[in-house]
């Protein structure tokens, strides 16, 4: 039976045994001995969805805790948002991240820890480090302090550099089976199975989404409202409006995301500088609490900022899942549909194009997505994929 921090991982039975090990080692370590399973530097890669972040901060949350994750503490509870003193959990922001930010972090990382053996630092998007600021950090990463531990994450060993991935220890997190999703969807959230079968095959196998399907009707309603959308885009006109619903859709499911944490932080924020609701403060401390409330404020604008464009993504992905289940339609392929429900209307834009529409259409939505990875304005690439959708030859003549 392994500790209570790693239940929020789902399907990943392998990764968490090589963690537990760690974190038993890592123990030896701080009285001396020899611990082989516990490194200074790790990579954690996976699919979004996959659980990977989770997997880093728990590591994280279970390195710093007394009982290696007993999931009910201080510890175990602030871990994992950063409000640990002593687990820094980094997001490059916008496209990348620079030699500047890199040299702060690593002369935070050199401190050290205050209430436990671990000074823990998680990286999020590891792959959005500029090639200048992983150079900076090979060095702190190769020989770190004795108490120092890097976690590194990024959706796939090939996206970071080779001399990142010598330097540390691999975790692969994979998507896990849609059985398994369902499984976890009744057992730990007491979800009905008919809506936990349709919450697995929907999310294909991105944990977070197929968790808010399966309890936030609001976010089915949305989901099926995105799916709609290409038996509707009938002149240009509903193009752009269509544009317009789906990143209101995204933006509607980011907030759902994001408010919560927002909150929590904020809340975490007060508490640490000892101000409840019914205290006042004066003085250097009023002023260092509002510069740390601006500092957190830019934060979650940034994090909301980033939120949306995870979700118009999401969207895409639902699009890609009909697009598929288009072409198995189309060419009599005795396969599983990811949008079963929606057979009838599926079967209608099959009957309406050739496999070559549904191709190219497929093509676009992919285009779309690598183009709002690379920070497109969203409405501006959702407005142009609508366009292309609805006439998915547009482009053989540009
Ligand atoms: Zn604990």
């Amino acid at each position: 039976m392994s500790a209570p921090i790693w239940q929020v991982l789902i399907g990943q039975e392998e990764v968490v045994t090589k963690l537990e090990r760690a974190v038993r080692d890592a123990e030896l370590m701080t009285r001396g001995e020899s611990g082989p399973a516990m490194t200074h530097a790790w990579l954690f890669t996976g699919p979004p969805g996959s659980g990977r972040s989770n997997a880093a901060t728990s590591f994280a949350a279970a390195l710093v805790c007394s009982e290696a994750g007993c999931g009910e503490c201080q510890a175990c509870r602030n871990a994992p948002t950063g409000g640990h003193p002593d687990v820094d959990i980094v997001r490059p922001q916008g496209l990348s991240y620079g030699v500047d930010e890199a040299r702060d972090l690593i002369k935070q990382a050199a401190m050290s820890p205050t209430m436990s053996q671990w000074h823990v630092v998680v990286v999020e998007d590891a792959d959005r480090l500029t090639d200048q600021a992983v150079n900076v950090l090979l060095k702190a990463i190769e020989e770190p302090p004795p108490h120092t531990v890097w976690i590194l994450c990024a959706p796939s060993a090939e996206d970071v550099l080779p001399t990142i991935l010598s330097r540390t220890r691999h975790v692969v997190l994979r998507t896990p089976p849609t059985k398994v999703v369902m499984e976890a969807l009744i057992n730990r959230y007491g979800v009905d199975a008919a809506v936990a079968s349709f919450a697995a095959r929907a999310s294909q196998g991105h944990i977070g989404r197929a968790r808010a399907l399966a309890t936030d009707e609001h976010a089915r309603l949305r989901r099926h409202e995105v799916l709609r959308i290409p038996m509707q885009l009938h002149d240009l006109p509903a193009c752009f409006t269509h544009a317009a619903k789906l990143l209101e859709a995204a933006n509607l499911d980011a907030k759902s995301i994001t408010d919560p944490l927002d909150e929590l932080e904020q809340t975490q924020l007060r508490k640490a500088f000892g101000a409840d609701s019914d205290m006042r403060l004066k003085g250097q401390l009023k002023r260092s609490l509002d510069s740390s409330v601006k500092q957190l404020d830019a934060q979650q604008k940034r994090r909301r900022t980033r939120t949306i464009r995870d979700q118009v993504d999401r969207a895409l992905v639902d699009l890609l899942g009909l697009y598929r289940d288009v072409l198995l339609i189309q060419t009599g392929a005795d396969i599983a549909l990811i949008n079963e429900e929606m057979r009838p209307g599926l079967s209608q834009l099959a009957a309406q194009g050739t496999q070559q529409d549904t191709g190219r259409r497929l093509l676009a939505v992919n285009y779309t997505r690598k183009q709002i990875d690379a920070n497109v304005t969203p409405l501006i690439a959702l407005e142009a994929l609508m366009v292309e959708l609805k006439d998915p030859w547009l482009r053989v003549a540009s």
